[in-house]
């Protein structure tokens, strides 16, 4: 089984959202249920922060599922 992990973020292409911790950081999704990716480093310009990461908890794949379901 395959779970997304924090070696997959691209601090880069994070929006403000995902390093405040209010969707994930790895599929975008609003989080609900969440579990820490750790921190990370993210350049601004000359300034450097660190931010702690959020993702779906217990995985993205699971959320998604479960959505589908949902809505189906
Ligand atoms: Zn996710």
């Amino acid at each position: 089984m395959s779970t997304a992990d924090a070696s997959e973020v691209d601090v880069r292409r994070l929006a403000l959202d995902q390093m405040r911790g209010w969707y994930c950081a790895l599929c975008r999704a609003r989080l609900f249920a969440d579990r820490s990716l750790g921190r990370f480093e993210i350049t601004f310009g000359r300034t450097t922060e660190t931010v702690e990461l959020w993702a779906c908890a217990p995985s993205c794949e699971a959320v998604r599922q479960a959505t589908t379901r949902r809505s189906a």
